[in-house]
Protein backbone atom coordinates (compact mmCIF):
# COMPACT_ATOMS: atom_id res chain seq x y z
CA UNK A 1 0.00 0.00 0.00
CA UNK A 2 1.50 3.41 -0.61
CA UNK A 3 2.09 5.40 2.18
CA UNK A 4 1.55 9.08 0.01
CA UNK A 5 -1.77 10.03 -1.39
CA UNK A 6 -1.54 8.77 -4.93
CA UNK A 7 -5.34 9.77 -6.12
CA UNK A 8 -7.57 12.44 -4.76
CA UNK A 9 -9.82 9.87 -3.36
CA UNK A 10 -6.97 8.97 -0.94
CA UNK A 11 -6.13 12.90 0.48
CA UNK A 12 -6.61 13.03 3.83
CA UNK A 13 -4.48 16.16 5.36
CA UNK A 14 -2.73 15.52 8.93
CA UNK A 15 -4.94 15.99 12.10
CA UNK A 16 -2.96 17.48 14.08
CA UNK A 17 -2.92 20.97 11.99
CA UNK A 18 -5.19 23.06 10.22
CA UNK A 19 -5.52 24.16 6.40
CA UNK A 20 -4.71 27.35 5.72
CA UNK A 21 -8.03 29.01 4.24
CA UNK A 22 -8.24 31.61 1.48
CA UNK A 23 -11.37 33.96 1.93
CA UNK A 24 -12.28 37.14 0.18
CA UNK A 25 -8.84 37.35 -1.61
CA UNK A 26 -7.06 37.07 1.74
CA UNK A 27 -4.82 34.15 2.95
CA UNK A 28 -6.11 33.24 6.58
CA UNK A 29 -3.90 31.02 8.34
CA UNK A 30 -3.89 29.28 11.59
CA UNK A 31 -1.13 28.56 14.53
CA UNK A 32 -0.87 25.16 13.08
CA UNK A 33 -1.07 25.44 9.42
CA UNK A 34 -0.85 22.59 7.56
CA UNK A 35 2.30 22.80 4.49
CA UNK A 36 2.33 20.44 1.65
CA UNK A 37 5.56 19.00 -0.03
CA UNK A 38 7.26 17.09 -1.95
CA UNK A 39 11.52 16.01 -1.93
CA UNK A 40 11.75 15.89 -5.68
CA UNK A 41 14.13 13.68 -7.66
CA UNK A 42 18.01 13.58 -7.40
CA UNK A 43 19.22 16.18 -4.92
CA UNK A 44 15.52 16.95 -4.02
CA UNK A 45 15.36 14.90 -0.74
CA UNK A 46 18.41 15.86 0.63
CA UNK A 47 17.73 19.80 0.37
CA UNK A 48 14.20 19.87 1.35
CA UNK A 49 14.96 18.22 4.55
CA UNK A 50 17.46 20.51 5.19
CA UNK A 51 15.07 23.14 4.94
CA UNK A 52 12.45 21.92 6.54
CA UNK A 53 14.98 21.89 9.56
CA UNK A 54 15.80 25.15 8.81
CA UNK A 55 12.30 26.36 8.98
CA UNK A 56 11.04 25.03 11.51
CA UNK A 57 14.45 25.87 14.16
CA UNK A 58 13.39 29.87 12.87
CA UNK A 59 9.59 29.10 13.87
CA UNK A 60 10.32 27.91 16.92
CA UNK A 61 12.83 30.52 17.79
CA UNK A 62 10.30 33.53 16.66
CA UNK A 63 7.33 32.23 18.00
CA UNK A 64 8.66 30.02 21.15
CA UNK A 65 6.14 27.29 20.71
CA UNK A 66 2.89 28.79 20.08
CA UNK A 67 3.05 28.34 16.37
CA UNK A 68 4.42 25.32 14.48
CA UNK A 69 3.78 23.95 10.88
CA UNK A 70 2.38 20.66 10.35
CA UNK A 71 4.51 19.47 6.91
CA UNK A 72 2.16 16.63 4.86
CA UNK A 73 4.76 14.56 2.71
CA UNK A 74 3.58 13.96 -0.76
CA UNK A 75 5.42 12.29 -3.65
CA UNK A 76 6.16 13.57 -7.48
CA UNK A 77 8.69 12.49 -10.12
CA UNK A 78 10.33 9.08 -10.07
CA UNK A 79 9.21 8.44 -6.33
CA UNK A 80 5.61 9.15 -6.90
CA UNK A 81 6.24 6.75 -10.25
CA UNK A 82 7.45 3.90 -8.24
CA UNK A 83 4.53 4.28 -5.50
CA UNK A 84 1.77 5.50 -7.43
CA UNK A 85 2.71 4.42 -11.55
CA UNK A 86 2.58 8.23 -12.09
CA UNK A 87 4.97 11.06 -12.01
CA UNK A 88 2.55 14.00 -10.76
CA UNK A 89 -0.17 11.91 -8.93
CA UNK A 90 -3.66 13.25 -8.75
CA UNK A 91 -3.27 12.51 -5.11
CA UNK A 92 -0.30 15.07 -4.86
CA UNK A 93 -2.44 18.07 -6.98
CA UNK A 94 -4.78 17.85 -4.48
CA UNK A 95 -3.09 17.84 -1.37
CA UNK A 96 -1.18 21.34 -2.73
CA UNK A 97 -4.42 22.72 -3.46
CA UNK A 98 -5.91 21.84 -0.22
CA UNK A 99 -2.62 23.03 1.84
CA UNK A 100 -2.46 26.19 -0.49
CA UNK A 101 1.25 26.52 0.86
CA UNK A 102 3.43 24.39 -0.39
CA UNK A 103 7.21 23.46 -1.01
CA UNK A 104 8.92 21.60 -3.55
CA UNK A 105 12.09 19.63 -4.69
CA UNK A 106 13.45 20.05 -8.22
CA UNK A 107 12.22 17.57 -10.11
CA UNK A 108 14.39 15.54 -13.34
CA UNK A 109 13.16 16.59 -16.58
CA UNK A 110 14.16 13.40 -18.97
CA UNK A 111 15.31 14.77 -22.41
CA UNK A 112 13.98 14.19 -25.31
CA UNK A 113 10.61 15.07 -27.17
CA UNK A 114 7.31 15.00 -25.98
CA UNK A 115 7.73 14.84 -22.22
CA UNK A 116 6.24 18.04 -20.88
CA UNK A 117 8.72 19.02 -17.80
CA UNK A 118 6.73 18.03 -14.91
CA UNK A 119 7.52 21.25 -13.20
CA UNK A 120 5.51 23.63 -16.26
CA UNK A 121 2.60 21.24 -15.78
CA UNK A 122 2.48 21.80 -12.38
CA UNK A 123 2.75 25.25 -12.45
CA UNK A 124 -0.18 25.14 -15.59
CA UNK A 125 -2.60 23.22 -14.07
CA UNK A 126 -2.40 25.08 -10.12
CA UNK A 127 -2.46 27.96 -12.51
CA UNK A 128 0.67 29.33 -10.47
CA UNK A 129 0.57 32.30 -12.74
CA UNK A 130 2.87 34.54 -11.27
CA UNK A 131 6.56 33.61 -10.44
CA UNK A 132 9.29 35.32 -8.14
CA UNK A 133 12.40 35.49 -7.81
CA UNK A 134 14.08 37.58 -4.80
CA UNK A 135 17.83 38.29 -5.72
CA UNK A 136 19.93 39.33 -2.70
CA UNK A 137 23.60 39.60 -2.14
CA UNK A 138 24.36 37.52 1.64
CA UNK A 139 27.88 37.84 0.94
CA UNK A 140 28.59 35.14 -1.29
CA UNK A 141 31.60 35.64 -3.85
CA UNK A 142 29.57 37.47 -6.68
CA UNK A 143 30.67 38.84 -9.89
CA UNK A 144 28.57 42.01 -9.58
CA UNK A 145 30.90 44.91 -8.53
CA UNK A 146 28.19 46.51 -6.25
CA UNK A 147 26.13 43.18 -4.54
CA UNK A 148 25.42 45.46 -1.76
CA UNK A 149 23.58 47.63 -3.73
CA UNK A 150 21.08 44.77 -5.26
CA UNK A 151 17.32 44.08 -4.09
CA UNK A 152 15.57 42.65 -6.45
CA UNK A 153 12.31 40.52 -6.84
CA UNK A 154 11.76 39.26 -11.13
CA UNK A 155 8.61 39.35 -11.38
CA UNK A 156 7.25 36.99 -14.15
CA UNK A 157 4.47 35.81 -15.80
CA UNK A 158 4.63 31.97 -16.08
CA UNK A 159 1.28 31.06 -17.99
CA UNK A 160 1.71 33.17 -21.13
CA UNK A 161 3.70 34.53 -23.98
CA UNK A 162 6.06 31.83 -25.77
CA UNK A 163 5.68 29.17 -23.40
CA UNK A 164 1.91 28.69 -23.84
CA UNK A 165 2.99 25.48 -25.98
CA UNK A 166 1.05 26.77 -28.97
CA UNK A 167 3.73 25.77 -31.30
CA UNK A 168 4.06 23.47 -34.28
CA UNK A 169 7.40 21.88 -36.38
CA UNK A 170 8.25 23.60 -39.85
CA UNK A 171 6.92 20.01 -41.48
CA UNK A 172 3.32 19.48 -39.44
CA UNK A 173 0.08 19.37 -41.13
CA UNK A 174 -1.03 22.40 -38.61
CA UNK A 175 2.00 24.67 -39.79
CA UNK A 176 1.02 24.05 -43.40
CA UNK A 177 -2.67 24.77 -42.66
CA UNK A 178 -1.30 28.08 -40.42
CA UNK A 179 0.77 29.15 -43.72
CA UNK A 180 -2.11 28.33 -45.91
CA UNK A 181 -4.22 31.01 -43.60
CA UNK A 182 -1.37 33.49 -43.55
CA UNK A 183 -1.60 33.96 -47.40
CA UNK A 184 -4.99 33.89 -47.88
CA UNK A 185 -6.17 36.08 -45.28
CA UNK A 186 -3.29 38.89 -45.14
CA UNK A 187 -1.12 38.27 -47.85
CA UNK A 188 1.49 37.40 -45.39
CA UNK A 189 3.87 34.53 -47.29
CA UNK A 190 6.33 32.55 -45.40
CA UNK A 191 8.25 29.92 -46.73
CA UNK A 192 7.27 26.33 -46.75
CA UNK A 193 10.40 25.50 -44.50
CA UNK A 194 8.91 27.57 -41.43
CA UNK A 195 8.00 26.63 -37.75
CA UNK A 196 5.42 28.41 -36.57
CA UNK A 197 4.78 29.51 -32.58
CA UNK A 198 2.06 31.84 -30.75
CA UNK A 199 2.86 34.45 -28.42
CA UNK A 200 -0.21 34.91 -26.53
CA UNK A 201 -0.25 37.62 -24.24
CA UNK A 202 -3.64 39.16 -22.56
CA UNK A 203 -4.92 41.85 -20.61
CA UNK A 204 -6.25 40.12 -17.59
CA UNK A 205 -3.77 37.38 -16.86
CA UNK A 206 -0.89 40.42 -17.40
CA UNK A 207 -3.42 42.78 -14.86
CA UNK A 208 -3.63 39.42 -12.18
CA UNK A 209 0.22 39.28 -12.55
CA UNK A 210 0.87 42.84 -12.27
CA UNK A 211 -1.58 43.21 -9.11
CA UNK A 212 0.29 40.78 -7.43
CA UNK A 213 3.80 42.40 -7.90
CA UNK A 214 2.22 46.07 -6.79
CA UNK A 215 1.12 44.37 -3.42
CA UNK A 216 4.67 42.66 -2.88
CA UNK A 217 6.26 46.57 -3.64
CA UNK A 218 3.96 47.69 -1.45
CA UNK A 219 4.50 45.29 1.79
CA UNK A 220 8.09 45.53 1.19
CA UNK A 221 8.45 48.95 1.14
CA UNK A 222 10.24 49.34 -2.38
CA UNK A 223 10.70 52.02 -3.96
CA UNK A 224 10.90 51.23 -7.62
CA UNK A 225 8.84 49.01 -9.82
CA UNK A 226 10.04 48.76 -13.44
CA UNK A 227 7.62 47.25 -16.30
CA UNK A 228 10.10 45.56 -18.68
CA UNK A 229 9.03 44.68 -21.92
CA UNK A 230 10.07 44.38 -25.98
CA UNK A 231 7.22 46.78 -26.28
CA UNK A 232 9.24 48.57 -29.40
CA UNK A 233 9.19 45.71 -31.59
CA UNK A 234 6.50 43.36 -30.23
CA UNK A 235 3.72 46.00 -29.93
CA UNK A 236 0.45 44.01 -29.74
CA UNK A 237 2.06 41.03 -26.96
CA UNK A 238 5.16 43.35 -24.90
CA UNK A 239 4.02 46.77 -25.61
CA UNK A 240 0.12 46.06 -24.79
CA UNK A 241 1.74 44.32 -21.66
CA UNK A 242 3.59 47.41 -21.04
CA UNK A 243 0.20 49.44 -20.97
CA UNK A 244 -2.13 47.12 -19.29
CA UNK A 245 0.31 47.37 -16.47
CA UNK A 246 0.32 50.85 -15.98
CA UNK A 247 -3.35 51.13 -16.43
CA UNK A 248 -3.86 48.66 -13.78
CA UNK A 249 -1.34 50.30 -11.67
CA UNK A 250 -3.06 53.63 -12.19
CA UNK A 251 -6.43 52.09 -11.25
CA UNK A 252 -5.87 50.07 -8.58
CA UNK A 253 -2.52 51.36 -6.76
CA UNK A 254 -2.68 55.32 -7.71
CA UNK A 255 -2.32 56.67 -3.58
CA UNK A 256 0.88 54.50 -3.62
CA UNK A 257 2.68 55.49 -6.56
CA UNK A 258 4.47 58.42 -8.67
CA UNK A 259 5.64 57.46 -12.78
CA UNK A 260 8.99 58.26 -13.32
CA UNK A 261 7.42 60.93 -15.79
CA UNK A 262 5.58 62.37 -13.35
CA UNK A 263 8.71 62.81 -11.04
CA UNK A 264 10.46 64.16 -13.76
CA UNK A 265 7.43 66.91 -15.44
CA UNK A 266 5.56 67.42 -12.12
CA UNK A 267 8.16 67.10 -9.21
CA UNK A 268 11.56 68.42 -10.86
CA UNK A 269 13.49 65.39 -10.66
CA UNK A 270 12.50 64.39 -6.89
CA UNK A 271 10.00 62.12 -6.46
CA UNK A 272 7.82 62.43 -3.45
CA UNK A 273 9.28 60.36 0.06
CA UNK A 274 6.87 57.15 0.50
CA UNK A 275 6.01 56.76 -3.06
CA UNK A 276 7.16 54.01 -5.26
CA UNK A 277 8.55 55.03 -8.42
CA UNK A 278 6.93 53.06 -11.53
CA UNK A 279 9.03 53.31 -14.50
CA UNK A 280 9.04 50.76 -17.68
CA UNK A 281 12.50 49.43 -19.78
CA UNK A 282 12.63 47.90 -23.21
CA UNK A 283 14.07 44.56 -22.16
CA UNK A 284 17.53 45.07 -24.01
CA UNK A 285 18.46 48.06 -22.27
CA UNK A 286 16.80 46.65 -18.95
CA UNK A 287 19.69 43.49 -18.75
CA UNK A 288 22.30 46.25 -19.04
CA UNK A 289 20.54 48.66 -16.18
CA UNK A 290 20.58 45.41 -13.68
CA UNK A 291 24.68 45.51 -13.93
CA UNK A 292 25.25 49.17 -14.43
CA UNK A 293 22.97 51.04 -11.86
CA UNK A 294 21.71 47.89 -9.47
CA UNK A 295 20.54 50.03 -6.45
CA UNK A 296 18.05 51.84 -9.19
CA UNK A 297 15.88 48.57 -9.30
CA UNK A 298 13.65 46.69 -7.16
CA UNK A 299 10.39 44.78 -8.29
CA UNK A 300 10.79 43.95 -12.35
CA UNK A 301 7.74 42.79 -13.53
CA UNK A 302 8.08 41.02 -16.47
CA UNK A 303 5.76 38.68 -19.22
CA UNK A 304 7.19 35.19 -19.40
CA UNK A 305 10.67 35.08 -21.56
CA UNK A 306 11.54 38.49 -20.46
CA UNK A 307 11.43 37.05 -16.83
CA UNK A 308 13.12 33.68 -17.46
CA UNK A 309 16.28 35.81 -19.42
CA UNK A 310 16.85 38.50 -16.41
CA UNK A 311 16.49 36.10 -13.23
CA UNK A 312 18.96 33.94 -14.58
CA UNK A 313 21.32 36.74 -15.19
CA UNK A 314 20.58 38.16 -12.08
CA UNK A 315 20.94 35.36 -9.92
CA UNK A 316 24.35 34.57 -11.98
CA UNK A 317 25.07 38.04 -11.28
CA UNK A 318 25.09 37.62 -7.36
CA UNK A 319 26.46 34.39 -6.93
CA UNK A 320 24.77 31.68 -8.55
CA UNK A 321 22.31 28.72 -9.10
CA UNK A 322 22.79 27.54 -4.99
CA UNK A 323 21.02 30.56 -3.59
CA UNK A 324 18.69 31.08 -6.07
CA UNK A 325 15.11 31.60 -4.58
CA UNK A 326 11.75 31.14 -6.12
CA UNK A 327 8.14 30.80 -5.29
CA UNK A 328 5.01 30.61 -7.69
CA UNK A 329 2.18 32.22 -6.88
CA UNK A 330 -1.39 32.31 -8.24
CA UNK A 331 -5.30 33.13 -6.24
CA UNK A 332 -4.38 31.65 -2.85
CA UNK A 333 -2.23 29.03 -3.43
CA UNK A 334 1.59 29.35 -3.53
CA UNK A 335 4.54 26.73 -4.45
CA UNK A 336 8.27 27.28 -3.30
CA UNK A 337 10.87 25.68 -5.58
CA UNK A 338 14.39 26.82 -6.23
CA UNK A 339 15.78 28.11 -9.11
CA UNK A 340 18.09 25.02 -9.82
CA UNK A 341 17.04 21.28 -11.29
CA UNK A 342 17.84 17.89 -9.39
CA UNK A 343 21.87 17.76 -9.94
CA UNK A 344 21.56 14.74 -9.57
CA UNK A 345 25.18 13.57 -10.39
CA UNK A 346 25.37 14.73 -6.54
CA UNK A 347 22.45 12.54 -5.52
CA UNK A 348 23.23 11.22 -1.76
CA UNK A 349 26.41 12.85 -1.33
CA UNK A 350 25.16 15.53 0.81
CA UNK A 351 27.05 18.38 -0.69
CA UNK A 352 25.22 20.54 -2.79
CA UNK A 353 23.95 24.22 -1.53
CA UNK A 354 20.71 23.97 0.34
CA UNK A 355 20.21 27.59 0.40
CA UNK A 356 18.04 28.35 -2.76
CA UNK A 357 15.56 25.74 -0.95
CA UNK A 358 15.52 26.89 2.52
CA UNK A 359 15.64 30.54 1.09
CA UNK A 360 12.45 29.13 -1.02
CA UNK A 361 10.58 28.16 2.33
CA UNK A 362 11.90 31.59 3.52
CA UNK A 363 9.64 33.53 1.27
CA UNK A 364 6.53 31.17 1.09
CA UNK A 365 6.52 30.91 5.02
CA UNK A 366 7.06 34.65 5.69
CA UNK A 367 5.99 36.70 2.18
CA UNK A 368 3.02 34.36 1.26
CA UNK A 369 1.92 32.70 4.51
CA UNK A 370 2.62 36.04 6.71
CA UNK A 371 4.85 35.01 9.62
CA UNK A 372 7.08 37.75 8.85
CA UNK A 373 9.63 36.99 11.20
CA UNK A 374 10.95 33.47 10.01
CA UNK A 375 12.36 34.99 6.74
CA UNK A 376 14.87 37.34 8.22
CA UNK A 377 16.39 35.04 10.89
CA UNK A 378 17.11 32.84 8.33
CA UNK A 379 18.71 35.62 6.12
CA UNK A 380 20.32 36.40 9.53
CA UNK A 381 21.65 32.60 9.77
CA UNK A 382 22.66 32.55 6.22
CA UNK A 383 24.68 35.83 6.20
CA UNK A 384 26.53 34.94 9.66
CA UNK A 385 27.32 31.22 7.53
CA UNK A 386 28.70 32.91 4.40
CA UNK A 387 30.78 35.88 6.81
CA UNK A 388 32.34 32.84 9.06
CA UNK A 389 33.24 31.29 5.41
CA UNK A 390 31.00 28.27 6.95
CA UNK A 391 29.67 27.06 3.43
CA UNK A 392 28.94 24.03 1.08
CA UNK A 393 31.27 23.51 -1.77
CA UNK A 394 30.41 25.70 -4.16
CA UNK A 395 30.85 28.75 -2.33
CA UNK A 396 33.93 27.27 -0.86
CA UNK A 397 35.37 26.49 -4.63
CA UNK A 398 34.97 30.36 -4.87
CA UNK A 399 36.22 31.16 -1.58
CA UNK A 400 39.25 29.59 -2.11
CA UNK A 401 41.31 27.56 1.12
CA UNK A 402 38.08 26.54 2.36
CA UNK A 403 36.83 22.87 3.71
CA UNK A 404 33.28 22.98 2.60
CA UNK A 405 30.58 21.68 5.16
CA UNK A 406 28.69 18.78 4.37
CA UNK A 407 24.94 21.01 4.08
CA UNK A 408 23.87 18.43 6.98
CA UNK A 409 26.53 20.11 8.95
CA UNK A 410 25.61 23.14 6.99
CA UNK A 411 22.42 23.41 8.38
CA UNK A 412 23.37 22.72 12.36
CA UNK A 413 25.50 25.59 11.27
CA UNK A 414 22.73 27.65 10.44
CA UNK A 415 20.23 26.47 13.28
CA UNK A 416 22.41 27.18 15.97
CA UNK A 417 22.58 30.92 14.45
CA UNK A 418 18.82 30.87 14.50
CA UNK A 419 18.78 29.49 18.23
CA UNK A 420 21.07 32.15 19.51
CA UNK A 421 20.02 35.32 17.32
CA UNK A 422 18.84 38.24 19.28
CA UNK A 423 15.46 38.28 17.98
CA UNK A 424 14.56 42.28 18.21
CA UNK A 425 18.07 42.66 16.94
CA UNK A 426 17.54 40.77 13.97
CA UNK A 427 14.10 42.02 12.92
CA UNK A 428 15.60 46.18 13.49
CA UNK A 429 17.88 45.09 10.84
CA UNK A 430 15.95 43.21 8.64
CA UNK A 431 14.78 46.01 5.83
CA UNK A 432 12.76 43.48 3.78
P1 LIG B 1 20.90 21.54 -12.30
O1 LIG B 1 20.27 20.38 -11.67
O2 LIG B 1 20.47 22.88 -11.83
O3 LIG B 1 22.49 21.39 -12.09
C1 LIG B 1 23.44 22.04 -12.90
C2 LIG B 1 24.65 22.43 -12.07
O4 LIG B 1 24.30 23.54 -11.25
C3 LIG B 1 25.16 21.39 -11.10
O5 LIG B 1 25.98 20.44 -11.72
C4 LIG B 1 25.91 22.27 -10.12
O6 LIG B 1 27.09 22.81 -10.73
C5 LIG B 1 24.96 23.45 -10.00
N1 LIG B 1 23.96 23.26 -8.95
C6 LIG B 1 22.66 22.87 -9.07
N2 LIG B 1 22.06 22.83 -7.88
C7 LIG B 1 22.99 23.24 -6.99
C8 LIG B 1 22.98 23.40 -5.59
N3 LIG B 1 21.89 23.18 -4.84
N4 LIG B 1 24.13 23.79 -4.98
C9 LIG B 1 25.23 24.03 -5.69
N5 LIG B 1 25.31 23.88 -7.03
C10 LIG B 1 24.20 23.49 -7.66
O7 LIG B 1 20.71 21.54 -13.88
P2 LIG B 1 20.76 20.33 -14.91
O8 LIG B 1 21.90 19.41 -14.57
O9 LIG B 1 20.72 20.97 -16.23
O10 LIG B 1 19.38 19.59 -14.70
C11 LIG B 1 19.20 18.37 -13.94
C12 LIG B 1 17.74 18.00 -13.98
O11 LIG B 1 16.97 18.97 -13.26
C13 LIG B 1 17.15 17.96 -15.39
O12 LIG B 1 16.32 16.86 -15.50
C14 LIG B 1 16.35 19.25 -15.49
O13 LIG B 1 15.28 19.13 -16.38
C15 LIG B 1 15.87 19.41 -14.06
N6 LIG B 1 15.51 20.78 -13.68
C16 LIG B 1 14.50 20.91 -12.79
C17 LIG B 1 14.15 22.17 -12.33
C18 LIG B 1 13.03 22.28 -11.34
O14 LIG B 1 12.65 21.28 -10.73
N7 LIG B 1 12.47 23.47 -11.14
C19 LIG B 1 14.84 23.29 -12.77
C20 LIG B 1 15.90 23.13 -13.66
C21 LIG B 1 16.24 21.85 -14.10
P3 LIG B 1 28.58 22.23 -10.54
O15 LIG B 1 28.55 20.81 -10.99
O16 LIG B 1 29.39 23.14 -11.40
O17 LIG B 1 28.95 22.37 -9.11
Amino acid sequence: MPSHPCTADEVKPPSEGQLARWENGKLIVPDNPIVAYFKGDGTGPEIVEEAIKVVNAAVDKAYGGTRRIVWWETVAGEEAQKECNALLPEGTLQAFRLARINLKGPLTTPVGGGYRSLNVSLRMILDLYSNVRPIKWYGQPTPHCHPDKVDWVVFRENTEDVYAGIEWPWNSPEAQKVREFLKKEFGIELTPDTGIGIKPISKWKTQRHVRRAMEWAIRNHYRYVTIMHKGNIMKYTEGAFREWAYELILNEFRDYVVTEDEVNNKYGGNAPEGKIIVNDRIADNMLQQIITRPAEYNVIVTPNLNGDYISDEANALLGGIGMAAGLDIGDGIAVAEPVHGSAPKYAGQHKVNPNAEILSAAYLISDFMGWVEVRPLIEYAIRQAIANKQVTYDLAREMGGIKPLLNTEYTDVLVDYIRHADLKEVLAQARH
